[in-house]
């Protein structure tokens, strides 16, 4: 198969895989493709699948260099899946080591937080909206960058200097599992009032039943889907853009909780800007104003950090993938 100057980027997300391909230096896909993945699929199930779709935009053709993204720890040192929260079968596997004898191309792995971090590092808010537009776009890059997605749960990743800061055990960057209230409700991890407990979508859609339970007189329009039983995160952002009153009580906790916890990240690493994506940082104006008020009311009045949307949306992953495959290639 002949070389070419192909970038492949893979993202195994636990409800979906995603291959893209685009070229060294180009900033547009040549090719992209997203699978939604059926209920209780399994590892096996990930990497025929992801294969098959990145063959298939390949078109026989091998890649300079491979980038991953991988929805779960990692040990990106050694380019292995530590596990899988949401897919079984991932225990331990070198993820690194089998693509790169199936593509006959370099490969580098890393966990999705810390890549979309990367990613919009290199290719998004890093460059798009500087805080000092007199500088040139590649002077204007920040030194640090906190990357935070909020959706299912709540995960970051940490960009220093350019790089990805992994940590001691491949686990920086948990502010999902940073307390915001010790005698909070029970998290996953076993503690209680964890940043991930109060403000992840699946959080919000449950406090707003509790509070619809508890205030049985209150006017809302989320009642109605209650009772259809298809309350989710979004219909209750939704409805608390439209002014429900309900609706906005529980938005309103989970923003505080979120910038808390933003607010205890920023307070460590000083970060030029956070960076917050995932479906409900799609949640209106309102919610945007509690975490950034939320966020600045716990830290030091001198860290002047921005607090802004991610720029790549969905993608983000994806092009910090060819962010890990062309820094690959730069260290030849
Ligand atoms: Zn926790």
């Amino acid at each position: 198969m002949p070389r070419t100057d192909l970038l492949l980027a893979l993202d195994y997300g636990g409800t979906k895989l995603s291959a893209a391909l685009t070229g060294i230096g180009e900033r547009a896909w040549r090719a992209l493709e997203r699978v939604a993945s059926p209920p209780q699929h399994d590892a096996q199930y990930d990497q025929t699948t992801m294969c098959a779709l990145a063959h298939k935009l390949l078109d026989a053709h091998t890649p300079r260099a491979i980038g991953v993204s991988f929805g779960g720890p990692v040990d990106a040192a050694r380019g292995r899946v530590i596990l899988s929260h949401h897919v079984p079968g991932w225990e331990d596997t070198p993820l690194r080591d089998q693509l790169q004898q199936e593509f006959g191309a370099p490969v580098s792995v890393d966990n999705d937080a810390n890549v979309a971090a990367l990613g919009e590092y290199r290719f998004g808010v890093g460059l798009t909206e500087s805080l000092h537009p007199e500088r040139s776009a590649a002077e204007s890059k920040e030194p640090s960058l906190l990357y935070v997605t909020v959706s299912t749960g709540v995960g970051s990743g940490i960009v220093i200097d350019g790089k990805i800061y992994n940590g001691a055990d491949a686990m920086a960057g948990e502010i999902g599992h940073t307390i915001c209230d010790p005698r909070g409700p029970e998290c996953i991890c076993g503690r209680r009032g964890c940043v991930e407990a109060m403000a992840c979508g699946p959080v919000i859609a449950r406090a707003a039943r509790e509070r619809l339970l508890a205030e049985p007189d209150a006017v809302t329009k989320l009642r109605e889907l209650e009772t259809r039983g298809t309350l989710t995160a979004a219909d209750v952002a939704r409805a608390a853009d439209e002014g429900d009153e309900l609706a906005r009580a529980v938005m309103d906790d989970a923003a505080r909780a979120l910038g808390f916890g933003i607010g205890t990240a920023i307070t460590l690493i000083n970060p030029a800007r956070v960076v917050i994506g995932g479906g409900v940082s799609k949640s209106g104006e309102r919610w945007w104003q509690i975490v950034r008020a939320s966020a600045r009311s716990n830290t030091l009045p001198q860290m002047r950090v921005a607090i802004v949307p991610a720029a790549l949306g969905d993608d983000a992953p994806l092009w910090g993938a060819i962010a890990l495959a062309e820094d690959l290639i730069a260290r030849g």
